[in-house]
């Protein structure tokens, strides 16, 4: 059977044919591939098509597909039954890694996703605090939580809605809506309800919006505001987690939150999430608090074992970093070039080895920001460069995920296709 046949089949029995609703193509108007296999930096299809990847799983692969030492570390945990729902070794072994990674993060909980560590924390902080209302920030994404899907409501001060069909008036109006990197309006939301906000949770590098900078003086007055208002500072740290830089965007900021989430790279392509922070709020945490969470498959041997490898490798190859950000640098170049030449309105957001290129003469600082981009012309430009076997996240909204398996041949390659592409689209 090729893709098309697959996703007709899916779609019979899964909603949309996918288990995850931007990997339906829809935004970029085509058929998804299926895929076969992957292996370091390439993917291929069940079509018999290799893509150069810049998914990465969205994150996780951070070392390339099927990384030999990783895959190994999954069969031979395997091998030893592959869950038992009682504590083994191996969970203390990657919350030991993570505390030391990162160390605002004193004391850590393993869950299965990233959706699970985001609502896991904002109960935290809820039962730490004994307030409901929790802040977010307009074009981050926290997974599918209730009180993450909503939107802002009609003026700064007013409760949030719900942004999906099936959550509660009641829960959305929990949760206030910020834009990003505006300064002045959480200054003014602090001071009328400052002392009612349990929790301000925000990816501390934007990266579900397309990559969007935090601006540093406005990450700092967070982080002043939230102490002194004894609100729970959460950074959403499941991108940039590892990413960023082996302790995150706190690391590569120097600016520290109360609770982290993880999710992605932690599981080495494997689905975990963890949260965790300062001791005092995570003592609430059941059995020893009592604020509840659980998990049949927390803390999964077979899942630690590939975290585990993975951070492991991270860890002892720093010049990984620095060779993400040459690769994102070399990629931008590219991109400004090909821009330039061909007269593509273009605007560039890197941090390190993060980046994303949006289709707009606007700097992008925030959603409003980000909106401004062509998105007619992101689908042309994604479907000339899946022509030219580069697969990319099919939406103007997302980053561009790199691997420590892209060669320098493949990222000339990649160049060129950018060229190309700009070329045939003006
Ligand atoms: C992916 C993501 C999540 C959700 O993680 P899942 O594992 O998909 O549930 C939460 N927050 C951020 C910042 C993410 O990028």
């Amino acid at each position: 059977m090729n893709s098309k046949q697959y996703f007709d089949k899916a779609q019979s029995i899964i909603p949309g044919g996918v288990n995850s609703p931007v990997r339906a193509f829809r935004s970029v108007g085509l058929t998804p591939p299926f895929i076969e296999k992957a292996q370091g930096a390439n993917i291929w299809d069940v079509d018999g098509n290799c893509y150069i990847d810049y998914v990465c799983s969205w994150g996780p692969a951070i070392l390339g597909h099927a990384h030999p030492q990783v895959v190994q570390a999954i069969c031979e945990t395997a091998q030893k039954g592959t869950s038992f729902g009682a504590p083994c070794p191996l969970e203390i072994t990657l919350a030991e890694m993570i505390c030391e990674a990162v160390p605002s993060i004193e004391m850590v909980r393993m869950v299965s996703s990233g959706t699970e560590a985001v609502m896991s924390a904002i109960r935290v902080a809820r039962g730490f605090t004994g307030r409901e209302l929790v802040v977010k920030f307009e074009g981050c994404y926290h997974g599918h939580a209730d009180g993450m899907l909503v939107k802002a409501g009609s003026g700064v001060l007013t409760l949030g809605e719900p942004d999906s069909a099936g959550v509660p008036k009641g829960v959305a109006a929990c949760t206030l809506t910020l834009p990003y990197n505006d300064e002045q309006q959480l200054a003014q939301l602090f001071e009328k309800m400052g002392e009612q906000i349990a929790a301000v949770i925000i990816e501390p590098i934007a990266g579900n919006m397309g990559v969007v900078p935090p601006n540093i003086a406005f990450l700092q007055r967070l982080r002043t505001l939230t102490t002194q208002y004894s609100s729970v500072l959460i950074f959403d740290e499941v991108i940039s987690g590892f990413r960023a830089a082996y302790g995150g965007a706190q690391a590569y900021y120097g600016i520290t939150p109360d609770l982290t989430t993880l999710g992605k790279i932690i599981g080495g392509g494997l689905p975990v999430g963890a949260y965790g922070g300062k001791k005092a709020i995570m003592q609430c945490v059941a059995p020893l608090g009592a604020v509840y969470q659980a998990g049949t498959l927390s803390g999964n041997p077979v899942a630690m074992a590939a975290g585990i490898k993975t951070l492991s490798l991270l860890r002892d190859q720093p010049e990984i970093y620095q060779k993400l950000a040459q690769s994102a640098v070399f990629l931008t170049d590219a991109y400004a070039k090909a821009a330039k030449e061909n007269g593509i309105a273009l605007q560039i957001n890197r941090v390190g080895g993060v980046f994303s290129v949006f289709f707009t003469d606007q700097p992008v600082t925030d959603y409003e920001s980000a909106k401004t981009s062509d998105t007619a012309r992101f689908e042309e430009y994604f479907k000339g460069m899946l022509a030219r076997g580069i697969y990319l996240a099919p939406s103007q909204f997302e980053a561009v995920f790199l691997s420590d398996a892209h060669t320098q041949q493949q990222l000339e390659q990649t160049a060129q296709a950018i060229y190309d592409t700009f070329k045939e689209i003006i």
